[in-house]
């Protein structure tokens, strides 16, 4: 197995790993550790190049550890991916030599699931490291984090309803669901319980249908959802459906969905600004996954009690921000990334 490390400005360790023998090529990079070890998921794609990989490894990192700062989970952030085509190059042999060269990081990068990767795949990991999170409760881990993930943003939505409405009452609001896959359709009832309006939409038709069947939700075509008029959208599928074309079709007071990477570019959060549209941002609100899983290192182990009492900050983090936006006439992006950087500043100074 070959390690080598890669210089990147601003950035603790990136180091790429080639294995012969199983034909692994994989990076695994460490943004900063000043909170905590860094921990974020394993991601397999097929990357058109080392460059994509690392591209992507680095960005991803940078955004965990703004994440765990704001969220207070006492942890960094890190991430890594896997060069190749998810149907053909898994093995329990390639993750065993992953679980190797996460080892090689001493703990200051700890892994977990990302896409394309399953429990399954980080049980063979875990047979070379124990810097592995997420695990199922059978394997004393915090479990599945879509629930956790879904009530998160729940509490980010009635947050930012408060501020925006003066009341964190949802009851009557008209809300807007992109995407019901795992966390949107958690999102949706939970909502939906609250007393608001639920319209969805997904490219899967079926599971819209069914959804509206079982819950009585009002439903749109995907490519139509813009034109409804909402109080509240919540983007719960991909990324950077915000964006130059989209935001002129907006009607809404509010965005704050699970989605990762909202917004296009950071400058789509001052147009957000100009048009009086609260945006919550995505890593504030979908945090509660990256919450349930830092809870595993409390000295006792994973306990529920502690990490809902933890996910429900969600509430004073993303008020910290929207105040911190209005008091410095800022984009609410621009406010969460500074409260991270301050955060992580005042851990740096000596007490
Ligand atoms: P999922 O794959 O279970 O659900 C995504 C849903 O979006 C699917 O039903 C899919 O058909 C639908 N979809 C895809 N493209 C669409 C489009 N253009 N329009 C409408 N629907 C579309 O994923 P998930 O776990 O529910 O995660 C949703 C989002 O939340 C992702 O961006 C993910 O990165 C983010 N997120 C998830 C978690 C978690 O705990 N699962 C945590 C943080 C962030």
């Amino acid at each position: 197995m070959n390690i080598t490390d890669i210089p990147v400005e601003g950035y603790e360790r990136v180091a790429r790993c080639h294995d012969k023998a199983t034909g692994l090529h994989a990076l695994i990079a460490v943004h900063d550790t000043t909170l905590g070890p860094a921990l974020g998921g394993m991601r397999l794609w097929n990357y058109k190049s080392e460059e994509a990989a690392l591209f992507d490894v680095t960005r991803l990192a940078r955004g965990m550890t703004y994440k765990s700062a704001v969220a207070d989970t006492g942890l960094g952030g890190g991430k890594c991916v896997i060069l190749g085509d998810p149907d053909k190059v898994k093995s329990p042999e390639l993750f065993e030599a992953m679980g190797r060269f996460v080892e090689d990081f001493g703990g200051s990068y700890i892994t977990a699931e990302d896409m394309n990767i399953k429990i399954v795949d980080l049980l063979h990991v875990r047979k070379s490291t124990d810097h592995v999170a997420g695990l199922g409760r059978e394997h004393g881990g915090s479990g599945n984090p879509s629930p956790y993930t879904a009530y998160g943003c729940v509490v980010g939505i009635e947050t930012a309803a408060a501020y925006r409405y003066g009341s964190k009452d949802l009851s009557g609001k008209h809300i807007l669901l992109q995407g019901v896959g795992a966390v949107g359709s958690e999102m949706a009832r939970l909502l939906k319980e609250r007393g608001a309006r639920i319209t969805i939409c997904d490219i899967k038709e079926d599971r819209v249908a069914e959804l509206c069947k079982e819950h009585g939700y009002e439903s749109v075509d995907e490519s139509k959802h813009l034109s409804v008029d909402c109080d509240i959208y919540a983007p719960c599928a991909r990324g950077a459906g915000v964006n130059d074309e989209t935001i002129p079709q907006l009607t809404c007071d509010i965005i704050a969905g699970c989605a990762n990477n909202i917004l296009l570019e950071p400058r789509h959060g001052d147009v957000l600004r100009s048009k009086n549209i609260l945006y919550a941002p995505d890593y504030v609100v979908n945090a509660a996954g990256i919450i349930n899983v830092s809870v595993e290192r409390h000295p006792g182990g994973y306990d529920e009690e502690i990490a809902m009492e933890k996910i429900n900050r969600i509430d004073d983090n993303l008020t910290e921000v929207f105040k911190l936006a209005d008091e410095q006439e800022i984009a609410t992006n621009i406010a969460a990334k500074r409260l991270a950087l301050k955060r992580i500043e005042a851990a740096k100074q000596p007490s």
